[in-house]
């Protein structure tokens, strides 16, 4: 089915071909006739799945066909998590809208950079706004802008808002919204908090679930090799090596880490560079757009630097720690394989660190086998690992898993025979 079929202008079906999308994805199909029937939306969707441009097209599509008024009011707000699916979603709205026949006025704001030019951008009013929500409150306080006439409010990654500790700031935003006005939700998980959110949000929504087993769905092949701890880095430059990978996301436990996996791999040859929050806005936008450009074959990132992320054509992702949690194994590896591409997720499972991956496998319902790499057969035997400077084991940890007092203390004395 076209997207023509879906009740989308040739304006934004021809900006959508330009984008490279042809045929509505599963989500596409569902959310866009959806929205545009002023439907509120409870979507279960992955990153990749194709759920920006569902909801943005609906949105485009709606607010052009009532173009508003003078000065322009905001009529869609769209919350995300961090700054760069803040850019991110702003981008693709503004391609999608480009050919419009009333220019949408799109302002995207986030946190981390001076306030000032966002406050000028704002003047004049704005059609739709993505924001983070910490900063859009910063703005209100400013009176930069209102949000009386907000039609469409979207939550996008809302387990991720909520993970992130935006719970009071989406409540503080929600009150200055008009009570009648459409919510779509859009979540790759729901747990328990997401789920009472989007009780408390949404008016009998259409439900929209696109399996992770779908044909369109990332395509990820998890292999998982066992490995030392301590000979991580020289596998995984001989992974890269060998393999001939250009673009690979590299996940570690910290900031400190990431700095120094990176500098070893640059060491080696391998073109790396560091992604994480303690970098500045600037640095870390560079950072995507040079690994966009094909100029860094490897990044090195944390947990929180990477949400949402979506760099087209990135083949590989290296779980070089572990995440804490299964969510977060699924959020890492669904950087890859996006929109049907098909994609390959390594996890580094060091002794140490078996028994937090059997977890992640079990919560997951799935099974890795453990692979060994020639020259890089584990040799030390299980046990909790060394306790990095964050407090978590040194390859990741599982939450709710943190080793307790007396574990910390049996391990120092295993150590210590
Ligand atoms: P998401 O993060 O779920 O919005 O997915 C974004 C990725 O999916 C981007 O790389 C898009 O270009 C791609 N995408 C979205 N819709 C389609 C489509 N209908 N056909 C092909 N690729 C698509």
């Amino acid at each position: 089915m076209p997207f023509s079929a879906l009740g989308l202008p040739a304006t934004l079906v021809r900006a959508a071909h330009e984008l490279g999308l042809t045929t509505p994805t599963p989500i596409q199909s569902e959310a866009i006739p959806a929205i545009l029937g002023g439907r509120d939306v409870q979507g279960c969707a992955q990153t990749g799945s194709g759920k920006t441009a569902a909801y943005g097209l609906a949105l485009l599509q709606a607010l052009q066909s009532d173009p508003g008024h003078r000065p322009r009011r905001v009529r869609a707000l769209v919350l995300v998590p961090t700054r760069e699916l803040a850019a991110q979603v702003g981008e693709v709205l503004r391609s999608l809208g480009q050919y419009l026949s009333h220019p949408l006025k799109i302002v995207v704001v986030f946190g981390g950079v001076s306030i000032n030019p966002q406050m000028l951008g704002l003047r004049g009013g704005a059609d739709i706004v993505v924001a983070t929500p910490g900063r859009l409150l910063d703005l209100l306080d400013h009176n930069a802008l209102r949000l009386g006439s907000v039609a469409t409010l979207v939550l996008d990654e809302a387990d991720r808002l909520l993970d992130m500790g935006f719970a009071q700031e989406l409540v503080r935003v929600l009150a200055q919204l008009p009570v009648q006005r459409q919510n779509l939700l859009l979540s790759a998980t729901f747990s328990p908090a997401v789920q009472k959110l989007a009780n408390q949000l949404l008016r009998e929504p259409v439900h929209i679930e696109v399996p992770a087993t779908q044909a369109n769905e990332p395509t990820i092949l998890q292999r998982a090799i066992a490995v030392d701890a301590a000979q991580r880095t020289p596998l995984l430059c001989q992974l890269i090596k060998d393999n001939g990978w250009s673009r690979v996301l590299v996940f570690v436990a910290t900031k400190y880490s990431a700095e120094r996996v990176a500098e070893k791999l640059y060491k080696q040859g391998i073109f790396a560079t560091p992604f994480h929050g303690d970098l500045s806005q600037g640095a870390r936008q560079q950072v995507l757009a040079e690994f966009k450009d094909e100029r860094w074959e490897v990044v090195v990132t944390t947990d929180l630097a990477s949400r949402g992320l979506d760099i087209a054509q990135l083949p590989v992702v290296v779980n070089y720690d572990l995440p804490r949690s299964a969510t977060d194994y699924v959020h890492r590896i669904g950087r890859t394989g996006r929109a049907g591409a098909s994609g390959l997720a390594i996890s580094f499972v060091s002794p140490a660190s078996e028994a937090h991956f059997g977890l992640i496998e079990r919560r997951q319902r799935l099974t890795v086998p453990r692979e060994v790499v020639a020259g890089f057969d584990p040799t030390t035997a299980a046990e909790p690992g060394p306790v990095d400077r964050s407090g978590v084991p040194g390859t990741g940890g599982i939450k709710g898993k943190r080793p307790s007092k007396k574990d910390k203390l049996r391990a120092a004395s295993t150590r210590a025979e």
